[in-house]
């Protein structure tokens, strides 16, 4: 059976497919309060196409990552692919438990997931209602978990996601993934333009929310000259260096609105992923990834918009490379 299921998965655009046993979870895992006869959690993981970044990479057009990379593989290549295994799972006298995040459920009360509207969210529900994703990748092989808590891979390093199945069917594990890719160098931490991860790796979701969804005018080339009026602090949002709680996060985001939405829930992702992106960038010039390309993800230096003209009001679209305006 093992055999057929990576053939399903690979029909239906899985890239990676690994198998946990059940015995690598602590016996209060989530994954036997769903479904407490789990023997094997099978692993799917999905490359999000690296030309999905391109357009944020070059400061044009923001759509791909959010509708593509996101809610495209999310919402129907993930469910068409566990629907698909389970159904092949189950024709072989197994149950198969499908499990795809839902993004706007979260088990902390704090916090919030910046692809999703905050106001959309429902916080503090209790653990059995999601399974570790992160926790689940790692233990199914599908790649190590990095020093900011992504899964990189060797063939697509961060542009990954995935899904799960909980079954009660005995399938030979895949091996656990070594960690070699994450050096600790950095380039996530920095290229984040909200500063919403700390030195130790920890993000801080408001943050991430709130730049995310783009509030730093140099990294937002849809951002107008008179953004965040009213704001004390808007020179140091727009920069990227304010401080704020999360209520403040909340009126900073009911402020950003330069980009029209996304057409369904998932919010436009105005920062492209940025830590991801570097670390990407980093991996690649390291020629730590497997798969290659004929040309380099990024060959120049990356872009930032000048802040004058939110100092002056003014529209302006000066383009600096490496601190020269051009
Ligand atoms: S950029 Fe990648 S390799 Fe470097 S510390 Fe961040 S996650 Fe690790
Ligand atoms: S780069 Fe974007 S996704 Fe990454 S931590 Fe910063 S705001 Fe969040």
């Amino acid at each position: 059976m093992k055999n057929a299921i990576i053939e399903c998965a690979k029909r239906y655009d899985a890239d990676l497919i690994g198998f946990a046993p059940a015995s690598r979870f602590a016996k209060d895992d989530p994954i036997f309060k769903i479904f407490p006869e789990t023997k094997t959690v099978i692993g799917m993981g999905f490359r999000v196409l690296r030309g999905i970044y391109r357009g944020v990479e070059e400061g044009t057009t923001y759509y791909q990552y959010t509708t593509m990379g996101v809610e495209n593989l999310e919402e129907t290549v993930m469910p068409l692919a566990l629907i698909n295994v389970a159904n092949l799972i189950e024709e072989e006298g197994f149950e198969a438990i499908p499990q795809c995040k839902n993004p706007l459920i979260q088990n902390a009360v704090e916090g919030t997931n910046p692809e999703v509207d905050y106001t959309d969210m429902v916080r503090g529900v209790t653990a059995e209602n999601q399974i570790d994703f992160l926790n689940c990748a790692i233990q199914c092989g599908l790649g190590e978990k990095s020093m900011i808590g992504s899964v990189l891979t060797d063939d697509y390093g961060p542009f990954i996601r995935y899904c799960f199945i909980l079954t009660d069917a005995e399938i030979e594990p895949t091996d656990l993934v070594k960690p070699h890719l994450c050096d600790g160098c950095g380039e996530c931490i920095k290229a984040c333009p909200g500063k919403a991860i700390n030195d130790q790796g920890e993000t801080d979701s408001w943050r991430c929310a709130v730049y995310y969804n783009g509030a730093n005018g140099s990294k937002n080339p849809f951002m107008p000259p008179e953004a965040f009026t009213g704001f004390d602090n808007r020179m140091e949002i727009i920069r990227g260096t304010a401080e704020f709680n999360a209520e403040e996060a909340k009126e900073i985001l009911d402020n950003i609105y330069f980009y029209p939405p996304a057409k369904h829930f998932y919010r436009t992702s105005i920062c492209g992923r940025a830590c991801d992106r570097a670390c990407y960038i980093h991996l690649e010039e390291k020629g730590m990834l497997k798969k290659s390309f004929n040309k380099k993800f990024r060959s120049g230096e990356d872009w930032a918009l000048s802040e004058t003209q939110f100092i002056t009001g003014k529209r302006e679209k000066e383009w600096i490379f490496g601190g020269e305006e051009k």
